[in-house]
This record gives structure tokens, sequence and C-alpha cells, in this order.
């Protein structure tokens, strides 16, 4: 199957979280599925029947809901001679709106990917797993550092890095009194060891038998324990086959983790993760330069940039969570672009500065949209950054989560 790139994977990660957050006072939300080798009269067909249905539906406010949802999806497939390539997601009703008033929505997608199925669904909420699952990150690796201490198992999905289990053993260290008592002392330790190793092979396997986009595993620890792990067979064997490498790193608890990741990123450079730490270094690397740096950041600095086609790579922050309003006076035709957060578009000053009068808002993009949309119209290339690592929490909160390295200074 073929992946979304970054930043329409980040748009329609979006509108699922708009239409999953619409909620019904009763069953009264319909989702529909139609997989793109259907006949859009079978669909019709099937929807006059489910009106029929749904006519005998007792409470007189759901019924007319519902009822309602289905004539809009029913003159919404009259444009539609087939379904789109990927399949046609309809999802109509009347959602909770405040004071105990309703408000009809309705969401017509068409899938990203190929979507086979067929489904028709009333409920108080919209159906979304099917598409969830398109989004769900392909490029799954497994992580586990082993000591005699300790065991901690991580999962590392695209660029994210997850801890799963830390355990911790009770194997008594090494040193003993000597002669008869010390070798008995050595067969305890030896055992203890054993059965750490088998807990710890049991629950690595566990997990990852469990996963079911993995790819492979990573290893890591201190000293030979690691290997001797690895030889000693105490991992499922089916486990045990995606083994793909192992590293030595200082730590065997969460911080190992990253030690190990950043590890796997240096010698795989195809990985999500090995990208964005690449572009990252190349921005920083830039940044501290103190004479013709070609890094720039704020978004003023960055959007001036973009206008005028100067920068080669944008970056993003993932996690922005801002939009770019404009807002239009009615009396005198005056508007303005502002940057705002989810807080300050409730609150914004809406007088308008020529004549005084009341302006509105005309519309309301993602900041991550508008800039991408900007940035692909002048070749400008987008790294939307996630802010799982170091780095990426770095340019969120120290350069404001949007920033640029540019074709040529200006
Ligand atoms: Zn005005």
């Amino acid at each position: 199957m073929e992946e979304l790139d970054e930043v329409q994977r980040y748009e329609f990660k979006k509108k699922l979280e708009e239409i999953k957050a619409c909620k019904g006072k009763h069953t009264e939300l319909i989702s529909l599925y139609i997989p793109p080798d259907r006949q859009i009269s079978d669909v019709s067909a099937y929807l006059r029947n489910e009106y029929s249905q749904s006519m005998n539906i007792k409470s007189k406010t759901t019924r007319k809901n519902v009822l309602s949802a289905i004539e809009s999806i029913m003159s919404k497939l009259k444009y539609f001679k087939k379904p789109p390539k990927n399949g046609l997601v309809f999802f109509v009703g009347h959602k909770e709106a405040e004071a105990g008033q309703s408000e009809m929505v309705s969401f017509v997608i068409e899938p990203p990917l190929p979507l086979n199925i067929f489904l028709y669904r009333c409920d108080s909420s919209f159906y979304t797993k099917p598409l969830e699952e398109l989004l769900e990150e392909k490029e799954v690796y497994g992580l586990f550092l082993i000591d005699r201490r300790e065991c901690t198992i991580g999962m590392l999905r695209g660029k994210r890095i997850e801890l799963i289990d830390h355990l911790t053993s009770r194997v008594p260290g090494k040193h003993g009194r000597g002669g008869q008592s010390q070798r008995r002392f050595e067969r305890l330790i030896e055992l203890a060891a054993h059965e750490w190793f088998v807990k710890c092979g049991e629950r690595i396997s566990e997990i990852f038998m469990n996963e079911k986009n993995l790819k492979g595993i990573f290893v890591g620890g201190p000293g030979p324990t690691k290997l001797y792990f690895l030889e000693s067979s105490y991992l499922h064997h089916e486990v045990q086959k995606k083994v793909l490498d192992v590293f030595d790193t200082g730590y065997t608890d969460e911080t190992g983790l990253r030690e190990l990741v950043n590890l796997v990123a240096k010698k795989l450079e195809n990985l999500k993760i090995s990208h964005e730490k690449k572009i990252m270094d190349k921005f920083f690397k830039e940044i501290v330069k103190k004479k013709d740096s070609m890094a720039i950041y704020g978004e003023e600095e960055v959007r001036n940039a973009l206008e005028k086609g100067a920068v080669q790579t944008l970056l993003l922050s993932e996690d922005l969570k801002k939009y770019r309003v404009k807002l239009r006076c009615n009396q005198c035709g005056y508007n303005e672009e502002r940057t705002v957060d989810e807080k300050e578009i409730e609150k914004l000053e809406k007088q308008c500065k020529k004549c005084g009068g009341a302006m509105v808002i005309e519309n309301k993009l993602d900041l991550v949209e508008e800039l991408s949309k900007k940035a692909k119209e002048r070749g400008t290339k987008v790294e939307l950054i996630s802010t799982d690592s170091e780095e990426g929490q770095a340019l969120l909160t120290t350069f404001g989560g949007v920033a640029g390295i540019l074709r040529y200074r200006l």
C-alpha cells in the first residue's frame, strides 16, 4: 500500500478529529462507507430500504433527524456516476450543539487510500475506525535493552519512541565468601539469572508477537549480557528472527531507549526518524553560524521569505496548534490576517481599524496547512517535525515551531 505524504496525513488526521468530536443526542448519526466497485444505484436502493425501516423509530425527533440525514445522503449521491477510485464515505446527522440545540453536519470523504468496505451504521457518534486504520503507522520497530539488573522494552513508531515495559531483577551481585559456599552461591546466582532471562524473554516475545506491523527489532544494553541473552534462545523463535541489529548503550532504562534509537538512526538512513534527525541537524548547523547562516525562524520572518520564494525547506512543528484567521469588515471591505491559537479565536478584537465597524471571520485555516500550501506553490519542500525528539521539542519551544532553511540569503 502506498503511503500518504506528511502533510496529507496531517490534514486527514485533523479532519477525522473534527468528525469524531461530533456527538448525537440519540442514535441519529449516520456513517456510510461505499467501496470503489459498488454501483451507486445499489447504494440508493439500500438507503431507500433503511429509510422505510427508520420510519418505525418511536421518538419523533430522532425519527425526523434520521430521515433527514438519509435524505441528505441520497441527494448527494446523485452527483456521483460511480464512487471515486478509493471509495466514498458519508458522515451525516444532527450533532449536539449549544443550549440543547442540535445542528446538522455533513462530511463527504474520499479516503486518501483505497477502502474496500460497505458499511451503514446509525449511532450516537460517527464510525471512523476504518479511516483511522489508514493512518496507522506502518514503520514499527521493536526495541529492548537488557542486562542482569534491568530490561526495558519499547517501540519505535515512525518518529515516536514508546516505553512499553520496564522490568527489574533481583539477581544478586557476584561477590561471595569463597570456598564451598562460594561455589554454591555462584550456582544460585546463575539460577536466578536464568530465571530472569526467561522472564524477560517471555515478556519481550509476548509484546512483539502482538504487534502486527513489526518490521524488525533492535537490541541494546551495556556489556556482553545482551549477546548471551540472544544466543541462548530466550526469545520466541518468531521474535528472534526479527532481530536486525545489536548496539552498545550506556543505559538500560528509558534513557537507553533514546540512546538506542540515536544509534539506529545513524546507521539506517531510510527510517523516518533518521530523516527528521538529519534535517534538524542541518538546521542547527546553520543556526549557530555567526556569518552567512541559511537558517531562519519565527512565523513572520519565515512567511516573508516563503512569499519571496527564498525558502528551500520549511520546518513546521506538528504540535503548533495555531490558526490563520482572515477578518473582513462588512462596511468598508478592509481585511486583515492574524495568527491565533484556539483560545484567542474567541476573544479576537473585531473592531475595524479603518471605519470602526464590525469585522467578521471570513475564513480560518490550520497554520500548518496554510503555510504548507504556500510552500508547495513555490516549490518549497515541507517537513513536518514531531515533538517526540529533543530536536523536535526545541523547534517548538525555542523557535516557535516555524523555521526554514533558505535557498539564498535575503
Ligand atoms: Zn471597516
